[in-house]
Order: structure tokens, then sequence, then C-alpha cells
């Protein structure tokens, strides 16, 4: 059988500026794993979830989601970890798979605040089987009434004699009922609103938690948890009493270069196919990426494809070697993921009814992508960030 036709564009050496001689590395092992990733063969999404995790961990991908320190990947930075290496691994899976993307991504967003705020016991208990694709990670910040304001958040944490009990919602938590650990951002006192925020780590089997799933529009194991006097023994807080929303906010910006790489490999694999077919495509005696819209949805598409993964590895570097980054990264996230999704549009309509038929690659990857302008910072919200930065005197 000869070689899938993508993962394409990942070479390291167009953008060597922002790259380390280990990258390339990183770009090829993440290559093969998404070539060979069976899209759709593993049934259910949990089951598809556990399946991927488990493959990412073999293939040695899950080592850049923990820092060296803690059990992963050296790159020379040990107690960090490589967002270079992180964005590299997304966009060769969100090529292939969304799923298998989200399953990567969790391991990350799901035990990035235990590396950085977890006791060693903690770090010991939890970190090993992330890193072995055994113990699947979850993220559990918004609620019903608190999406784009964490602030506002309801969910309550009241200390008992032995610990802490947590009542509240949180709602849209990827890997719910299939994460082995969740950690959960819940207020010691509403009225402190940011300053309130506390982290926990919530195991699935802790008294009075219950799990509901629900679907989305693409495959991708979500669900909403439900905290009824959940009572967690003392050594689940999670960092300092109030020290939540920073926790929250580092994970976020270290992660959220990442969500814009992986709608970088999502466009690339639009382009790919809808170059392809448009080339063996004729209709009025030529092939159509030779009428002229075509071809210039095409370069259009190409162009801001290379302009989104620009901004991507620029924030990624920044991110890797600055203490914050916050201005690299709402822009990589914002053009890169409303950028992919014109693109994806395009390779859907340059397929024609192909394009919306189901089981296409392009039907696929137009169901895939849109989550992505919305969670970890909605598109608006990256505009917030980058206007208050203007208003403060940047630029
Ligand atoms: C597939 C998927 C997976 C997710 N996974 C997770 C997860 O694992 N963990 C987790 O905690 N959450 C997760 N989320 C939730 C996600 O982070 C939120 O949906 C997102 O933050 C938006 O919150 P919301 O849905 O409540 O929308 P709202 O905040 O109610 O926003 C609604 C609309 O108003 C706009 N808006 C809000 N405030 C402003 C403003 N100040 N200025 C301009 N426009 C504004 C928004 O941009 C949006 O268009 C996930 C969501 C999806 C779809």
């Amino acid at each position: 059988m000869s070689a899938p036709a993508w993962p394409v564009g990942l070479s390291t050496d167009d953008l060597g500026l922002f790259f380390a001689p280990h990258h390339g590395a990183v770009a090829d092992a993440a290559r093969q794993v998404a070539g060979a990733w069976p899209v759709g063969t593993h049934g259910d999404d949990a089951t598809a979830t556990r399946a991927a995790a488990r493959a990412l961990s073999a293939a040695g991908l899950l080592a850049w989601t923990v820092p060296e320190r803690f059990g992963g990947a050296a790159h020379g930075r040990p107690d960090a970890l490589d967002v270079r290496a992180l964005c590299l691994v997304r966009e060769a899976l969100g090529q292939a798979d969304g799923l298998l993307d989200t399953a990567f991504a969790m391991q990350g967003l799901g035990s990035y605040p235990i590396t950085l705020a977890g006791t060693d016991a903690q770090k010991a208990r939890y970190l090993p089987g992330v890193l072995a694709g055994e113990r699947l990670g979850a993220f559990a910040l918004s609620e019903p009434d608190a999406g784009s304001d964490v602030a506002a958040m309801g969910c309550r944490a009241t200390r008992t004699a032995g610990g802490w009990r947590l009542d509240g919602t949180k709602t849209w938590i990827s890997n719910a009922g299939v994460a082995g650990q969740y950690v959960v951002f819940a207020t010691v006192d509403p009225a402190a609103g940011r300053r309130g925020i506390t982290a926990f780590i919530v195991e699935p089997d802790d008294p009075g938690l219950t799990v509901e799933a629900f679907e989305v529009i693409a495959p991708h194991p979500i669900g909403t948890l439900r905290f009824d006097g959940c009572t967690l023994p003392a050594d689940r807080l999670l960092g300092a009493e109030g020290g939540g929303f920073t926790l929250a906010m580092a994970t976020l910006e270290a992660f959220r270069t990442t969500v814009a790489a992986a709608a970088v490999g999502m466009g690339r694999r639009a382009l790919h196919e809808a170059t392809a077919y448009a080339r063996g495509r004729h209709q009025l005696g030529q092939a159509i990426i030779r009428h002229q819209q075509i071809g210039a949805y095409l370069a259009d598409g190409r162009t801001e494809l290379d302009a989104s993964r620009l901004l991507v590895y620029r924030a990624a570097h920044a991110k890797d070697t600055q203490p914050r980054a916050t201005v690299e990264v709402a822009m990589a996230k914002l053009f890169a993921t409303e950028a992919a999704f014109r693109l994806i549009d395009k390779a859907v309509q340059i397929h024609g009814g192909l394009g919306v038929k189901v089981g296409s690659v392009v039907e696929r990857l137009y169901r895939e992508i849109r989550a992505l302008r919305i969670y970890e910072g909605t598109s608006e919200i990256q505009r917030v960030i980058l206007a208050a930065d203007l208003a403060r005197g940047a630029g």
C-alpha cells in the first residue's frame, strides 16, 4: 500500500527561524501517526478516544504533553512544555482526524494545571497515567451561565471537616464520561469574582458526581458534570485557594496556540483535497482549477494558510521563549481558526454536491473545524483581548 499523500506541509525547514533541531523529528513522528490512523473505525466517541490515547502514547507523542521533569520528552527545558512541538503534533493530527487531535490535546489541557500547581504526590498519582494514555484528562471550567465570562462561575466549593464539597454544574466538558481525572474550577466565594476561583482534582467515582454525555456536530466525547454534595478529600485541592483563575488562564495561554495549529492542519487537508479534486474534475471543457474563480479560491486559501502557519509558529516560539505571549497567541487563534473555516468552506464548494455528501473528507472537515472558533476562547474574545491591548496603548 502506498503512503497517503498527506499529511503535507509539515516541514520545519521553511520556518527554520522558529524551530530547534529536534522539531524535525517531532513532525516526522506526528506525520506517521496521522498518516496511519484509521478514521472512524473505532466505534463510539468514547471507545475511539481511548484507542487514540493509547496509540498516541505508543508512538511517543503524549510525551510532549508533560514536561521532562515529570516524565515527558526532553527538549532542553525540563520544567516546561514545548509549545512548538505540541503545535507540530496538532498540525499533523488535525489533517487526519479531529477526534484523534482532541484526544492528544486533552491529555495536555487536562494535565497541565497539575503540572503547574500540583504537589509531588498529585503529580506522581496522575501524570504517569496521562503519559501512558490510560488516564484521560479533562479541564472543567465552563458552566451553563459562565462561558466567556469565567469569573461569573457558580459552582461552589465549601470546606468540610475532611476536605471539600462541590455543588454546581460544569458543561461542555471534553472527555466527560471517559476521563480518569477532572481538573474542576469552583468558587470558594462567589462575591470575590475571579479571586474566589479555586482548582480541584475530581476522580470519576467520587461520590456526588454524575456525568451526562451529549453530542456535538463532529465526533468528540463531551458532556455535563453535576456536583451534588460531591465530597473530596483535602489533598484534592490543586494549587492555592483562590489561585484557580490564574491557573486556568496560564493553561489556556499555553494551549490556545495549539488549537490554531490544529486549524492549520484541517485547512491544509482541505487545500490538499480541493486541489486534487479541482485538477481532476472537468467541466465546460477544462479542469475546474483552470476556471479563474476556482483557482482564486485555492490561491486565497493557500495564502491564508501560510499566513496562519506563520502566526502559529511565531506565537508558539514566543510562548516557548518569553514569559507571556498573550497578543501573539490571540492573533494566532483568531486568524488561523477563521481562515481555516473559510478555506474548508471553499473546499466544500469546489467539490460541488460531493462536498456535502456524508462521508466525504471535506464534509467531515466542515463539521470538525466549527468548534475551534468557539472553544478555549471564542473569536470574539480573542478580539476583546487584542482591542484591550490597543486601548492600553499598544500599536
Ligand atoms: C466542542 C467544544 C468543546 C469544549 N470543551 C470544553 C472543555 O473541555 N472545558 C471547558 O471548560 N469548556 C469547554 N468548551 C466550552 C467553551 O470554552 C465555551 O463554549 C466558550 O468559552 C464560549 O462560552 P459559551 O458557549 O457559554 O458562549 P457565551 O460566552 O455565552 O458566548 C456567546 C456568544 O457571545 C459572544 N460573546 C461573549 N462575550 C463577549 C464579549 N465580551 N464581547 C463580544 N462577544 C462576546 C461569544 O463570542 C459568542 O459568540 C467546549 C466547547 C465546545 C463547543
